[in-house]
């Protein structure tokens, strides 16, 4: 079959707005200043705005419907199926017709009318930054089509798109179930999970058939579960499960996977009774020929994902086009005309539009492209595909200088001074010892020699004090030029004074500056090193209404001058107990950028590591000692799948010694993790070698730490004993409990005493009070096992 363009579709696009108005509607609703008519208007506006955008971009042939959530995409599926928990349900039986204030009560614990109840958990969407609510479930658990949403928006799509664009999409049952929850399971790949599937089955057929009843063809279904460590009964369960459903076959059905390799499941997916499945090749190239192999006898069509749903970069198209020739006229010859292609995954995790950053130069700017570019490249793409091909027809006559325009942002960027640096290229090919010169005990006792610090529970805190209104407010006029440096200098001086002289009041025993200076853990950083920058407007939806902006990394990274040293030096003179220096660490630092795409995320990462082993050797040789590497993003860089974990670990873990190894022995590393499941990533969190690390257990009681238990931990640990996500004070007695309950899995004499994470966002009162407290916890303990040695 003769055709002149490749078939093009969009898996989700961003739904928080150009101008974030659904942030700022919903926050307005919570706040009670909009009603719900007002909140819901936004909604309709925004749903109509992204698919005319999306239309314009990508001339697409099918278009996301339902991939708009208030909150949070996946809670839009558990409420749809009637999966709420009985403390969220209205008082007003049944709550038919469905209130969204149910939802909100589900995902906030609270909402302008009904009762508050404790929240669903929220948690990451797979090793995306964008946080879900958690399904509830139980063994019992019931399901029944209990809102009309869906449909209302695939009318509203309707009178928009056309019908026969109207793509709506729904969260697969076994990737829906894999994330649920409950008492009565144990893990994501709990058997017991299976047994609800009869269940959702005619909730599943029942959507579908109004979908086909309104004359939708295609219907997206997502299990980017198949891109996970499964096992044989899961693997079956897809089968029986799609076997069943959509038996009167009037819908076409594509199941999406995403962000990864299909690997042991590839055959799971290929075999499925639909009609289109999806692959993601930018995560996954490797997985496009086994899967292209395993479709040689079948009629399935193929969605092949070539445009980076996870990243900010302009596309390659002539590799996406040299890939594509591949498929249609290499080995397997594959109909063009079953061909589809798409971005890897949904936009959503990527912002809006380039074209409202207006402050970025335009030689960085060409090299970049946010959701709606990623459609007009798309769109280009299916044309261009098949120019090669010699195939004739409407070709529009603007694609050979669209495509100029894109090879020559790319070859620009390929080449640029501004993203190689020749002495940086050398300095990672430097062999350099990531090993400190002397084992922890040696360390330890030279250590204890010069800082005198009490023999059992020395006590610290993370870094941050209080970001009080007038901090942030003089760091935002410094940085729109409104205050003089010299003031801004003055105050942020006689801001750490102040936090130096609480912390003696106290009678803490390694004081801190306080961070003042800093608004986040990586954008401080970035705005001192060559390499980076940093977007108006980029913003990422993170969870409900929250979005984050993540900086790009987008060169070789280097440094003009020290980051941090000016002001530890200068906190340091101002007392004799000893300073810690405080820096984020290279993992997280990566961890929460969008990184270059030209060179593989383990060298962007030495990179970073380099400069902060500079910044390390730097406030070394000012006379900082004990200095603090945070590490809280290491657990989320985890691969998807178990095999590819220990690559990752390994890297992740040189890099932070990378970043520590060159001090003297008696030059204190610390480290700290606010995350709570370490019983995965033990080892390497010991092998990363920090003489002291800081943790979160307050919350969990201690729990974890019998991985520290069953691990032997070699250093020293910081069990953090104040709740800083709460307002509550601590009293003495639940922290001296806590304590000897972790005494009892770790030895004494390496326990550090301290909160679970950074005080910024906390208040004064109620920080002096905790942190008295926790001293005198401390105290108490020391006299306790002090006496009886
Ligand atoms: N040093 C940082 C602070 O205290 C650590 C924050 C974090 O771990 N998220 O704010
Ligand atoms: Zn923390």
């Amino acid at each position: 079959m003769s055709i002149n363009k490749i078939f093009t579709h969009n898996l989700g696009f961003p739904r928080i707005g150009a101008r974030r108005e659904l942030k700022q509607a919903l926050e307005s609703y919570w706040s009670c200043k909009i009603d719900l008519n007002a909140l819901e208007l936004v909604g309709t506006q925004l749903r109509k705005q992204h698919w005319e955008q999306q239309l314009q971009a990508g001339q697409l042939d099918l278009i996301p419907v339902g991939d708009f959530a208030w909150y949070d995409q996946v809670l839009e599926w558990t409420t749809t199926i009637g999966c709420i928990p009985k403390r969220h349900q209205s008082d007003s039986a049944q709550d038919q017709p469905f209130h969204l204030d149910t939802l909100f009560r589900m995902a906030r614990g609270r909402a302008p009318t009904g009762q508050p109840a404790a929240a669903c958990e929220m948690t990451k969407w797979f090793d995306t930054n964008y946080h879900f609510i958690t399904p509830e479930i139980k063994l019992n658990q019931e399901f029944a089509l209990s809102r009309t949403f869906l449909f209302e928006q695939v009318k509203e799509a309707e009178q928009v798109l056309g019908i026969d664009r109207v793509k709506p999409v729904i969260i697969g049952p076994l990737t829906w179930l894999y994330l649920a929850k409950g008492e009565e399971f144990v893990g994501s790949l709990d058997s017991k999970k299976l047994t609800l599937l009869e269940k959702l089955l005619p909730v599943y057929n029942q959507v579908l058939q109004q979908f086909s009843q309104l004359g939708v063809k295609w219907t997206q279904i997502d299990e980017p579960v198949l891109c996970l460590d499964l096992n044989d009964e899961w693997r079956q369960a897809f089968q029986t499960f799609y076997q069943q459903l959509n038996q009167s076959k009037k819908l076409n059905i594509l199941i999406a996977t995403y962000f990864g390799n299909l690997l042991d499941n590839l055959k799971t997916l290929v075999n499925l009774p639909v009609e289109a499945i999806h692959i993601d090749a930018v995560r996954a190239p490797q997985q496009l020929a086994p899967v292209l192999e395993s479709l040689k006898n079948s009629s399935k069509i193929l969605s092949v994902g070539l445009i980076d749903g996870r990243n900010i970069w302009r596309s390659d198209l002539d590799a996406c086009i040299e890939t594509i020739q591949k498929v249609i006229i290499g080995e397997f010859k594959f109909d063009a005309s079953r061909l589809w292609l798409s971005p890897s995954c949904s936009l959503l995790h990527v912002p809006f539009d380039l074209k409202y950053e207006t402050k970025i130069d335009a030689e960085l700017k060409s090299w970049l492209s946010f959701a709606v570019q990623k459609l007009e490249e798309l769109s280009l793409l299916g044309y261009a595909a098949l120019l090669k091909d010699g195939c004739e027809g409407s070709i529009p006559s603007n694609i050979s200088s669209l495509l100029a325009t894109q090879r020559s942002a790319i070859e620009s960027r390929r080449n640029s001074v501004r993203i190689h640096n020749p002495q940086v290229k050398s300095r990672m090919n430097e062999s350099i010892s990531t090993d400190r010169s002397h084992p922890f005990d040696d360390r330890k006792k030279a250590q204890q020699s010069k800082f005198h610090l009490p023999k059992l529970f020395p006590t610290t805190t993370i870094g941050s004090f209080p970001q009080t209104q007038e901090i942030r407010s003089i760091r935002l006029k410094y940085k729109n030029g409104t205050v003089s440096r010299e003031l801004y200098e003055k105050f942020m001086k006689e801001e750490i004074e102040k936090v130096v002289r609480l912390q003696e009041e106290i009678g803490l025993d390694v004081l801190v500056h306080g961070e003042p200076e800093r608004n986040d853990m990586v954008e401080y950083f970035g705005e001192l090193m060559n390499g980076y920058a940093f977007t108006e407007n980029g913003w990422t939806q993170s969870f409900g209404s929250r979005c984050v902006k993540p900086p790009v990394i987008f060169g070789d990274i280097s440094l003009d001058k020290p980051m941090t040293v000016e002001w530890s030096s200068y906190a340091q003179s101002l007392t004799d107990k000893p300073m810690k220096g405080m820096l984020t660490g290279p993992v997280t630092i990566l961890n929460w950028s969008f990184v270059r795409d030209d060179q593989p995320r383990s060298e962007t990462c030495k990179q970073l590591a380099l400069v902060l082993r500079d910044e390390v050797l730097n406030l070394e040789k000012a006379g900082i000692k004990i200095i603090q590497i945070d590490e809280p993003a290491v657990r989320e860089g985890l691969p998807l799948r178990k095999s590819d974990w220990n690559t990752y670990l390994k890297w992740a873990v040189d890099c932070f010694k990378l970043t520590t190894s060159g001090v003297e022995i008696d030059t204190q590393i610390h480290t700290h993790m606010c995350y709570s499941e370490f019983n995965d990533i033990i080892d390497s969190i010991g092998a990363m070698d920090a003489d002291v690390i800081s943790i979160e257990t307050s919350r969990s009681n201690m729990e974890l730490l019998q991985a520290f238990e069953d691990f032997k931990y070699p250093n020293d640990i910081g069990p953090g004993v104040y709740d800083i996500h709460s307002p509550n004070v601590p009293n003495v007695e639940w922290m001296v409990k806590l304590i000897k309950n972790a005494i009892e899995r770790i030895p004494k004499e390496n326990i550090w005493i301290n909160p679970d994470c950074g005080l910024k966002t906390r208040g004064y009162q109620e920080v002096k009070q905790a942190l008295i407290a926790m001293v005198q916890a401390a105290q108490q303990l020391r006299t306790e096992f002090e006496t009886c040695q």
